[in-house]
């Protein structure tokens, strides 16, 4: 057969021309092809020696003094302006910690406050605007669960509503009664990419402050989270941006909301005077805000080291993002040209303006498929009742990579 050939040798071509090559050799990595860092980066090579620095001589021998010489009190901060240029935002919007669950809920919370202050009686909300009342969530209904569970308890707090409705359907769905809006930029199970720029602009006619949850999109795709006027976002630091297992999420805030940002979780790490300890709270001003409690140094100081790959020679957004394109458009020619007509469906949009950072295949046994790719050594994930999940993460992720993933697919699926 040549075909198989063909696109093997085509690979190769591609991986030599392939600016970011080079960067895989950053990454701990072995035989395996490793198309799961949609949910788990792998690990950058320099990060074990930075963490075990900061354990054995930050917290073993300055103890106490780290705070301060090591600059642990201000890790939060300082990480978060090394993660917006990433997602397109200035510096003094990002903070990072916290889960991207719990940075879920300040956001959203935050946001159905400064609509309803904006507005008249609307839920437990302010009163003193002149706008109408706003007691309706709108979240995606295509979310992941998350971020419905906690949108659903922000709704019985703040006494709104909540409208599950699909992105494509939020247009229609605002209206003066709308508070804020909470969106998936890229869904978690197809790989579809959300039009950001569209959808906050309708939510702004509307009135409404929109919620961007950037999990999938953060480390893979230009975000633009300043040009588009995003009011708040979140995003996790451990599948694109590679910041290891449960570490800490983050939150933007506009710098013009800041000073109305009423965050629901207002601990003493927030507050204008942390270390005044006075019984009432009083807000910090900037990003600060979003922090709750003492952050968690050992996971957010490994992510800080994690993003140093960012500033390798050629590492880019736009890169990154021309590189995934690549990949995802070979490895669907791949599976065109080897999996038999109608085994797998792909629900990944074609269009690459629709098109996340992985590649979604549809079957009917699924589950099984993907245990049978692992054992042959091809790493993707499952997401019942029957997605087969491919994430290309072009800092480590090659070609060749990708046409091994295909036909080893397509010998499991044969059975
Ligand atoms: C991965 C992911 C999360 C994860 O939330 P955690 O609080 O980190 O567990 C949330 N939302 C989306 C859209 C995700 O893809």
């Amino acid at each position: 057969m040549s075909e198989p050939m063909s696109l093997l040798g085509e690979a190769e071509k591609l991986d030599a021309a392939d600016r970011l090559a080079a960067v895989r050799e950053r990454f701990v990595l072995d035989d395996v092809t490793y198309l799961d860092g949609n949910s788990l980066g792998a690990l950058p090579a320099h990060v074990p020696a930075r963490v075990e620095d900061v354990v054995r001589r930050q917290w073993g021998e300055l103890r106490i003094r780290s705070w301060e010489e090591s600059g642990w009190w201000t890790a939060p901060e300082r990480i978060g302006d090394r993660i917006a240029p990433l997602v397109g935002a200035a510096a003094g919007q990002v903070v990072v910690g916290d889960s991207t669950s719990v940075n879920v809920f300040k956001a959203l919370v935050a946001a159905v406050r400064m609509a309803q202050e904006d507005g008249g009686t609307g839920g437990t909300g302010g009163t003193s605007g002149a706008g109408p009342v706003r007691d309706e969530i709108l979240v995606d209904a295509t979310t992941f669960p998350t971020d419905g569970y906690i949108a659903e308890s922000a709704a019985r707090m703040t006494g709104c509503a909540l409208r599950p409705v699909t992105p494509a359907e939020v247009p229609g769905a605002l209206g003066d009664r709308t508070a804020a809006v909470l969106l998936n930029h890229v869904d978690y199970r197809t790989g579809r990419l959300h039009d950001l720029p569209a959808l906050t602009a309708a939510v702004h006619a509307a009135g409404a402050y929109v919620v961007w949850d950037l999990c999938h999109s953060a480390g893979a795709l230009p975000v633009g989270l300043d040009e588009h006027g995003v009011d708040l976002a979140v995003g996790c630091t451990y599948k694109y941006l590679n910041g290891g297992p449960g570490s800490p999420a983050y939150l933007y805030v506009r710098r013009d909301l800041q000073p109305r940002f009423d965050s629901p979780l207002p601990g003493w790490n927030s507050h204008a005077e942390p270390f005044g300890m006075r019984p009432a709270y009083a807000p910090a001003s900037g990003a600060v805000r979003g922090r709750v409690g003492t952050p968690d140094i050992l996971s957010l100081l490994a992510l800080e080291a994690a993003l140093d790959v960012w500033d390798e020679e050629g590492v880019s957004v736009a890169a990154v993002r021309a590189k995934s394109l690549a990949l995802t458009d070979f490895f669907l020619r791949c599976v065109g040209a080897y999996v038999p007509d109608g085994r797998v469906e792909s629900v990944t949009p074609a269009a690459h303006a629709e098109r996340g950072s992985q590649v979604a295949l549809r079957c009917d046994d699924a589950g099984e498929v993907m245990k049978r790719l692992i054992e042959r050594g091809v790493v993707g994930d499952y997401r019942a009742p029957d997605v087969l999940r491919f994430g290309f993460t072009p800092l480590y992720v090659g070609f060749a990579d990708v046409e091994r993933a295909a036909r080893v697919l397509a010998r499991t699926l044969a059975g």
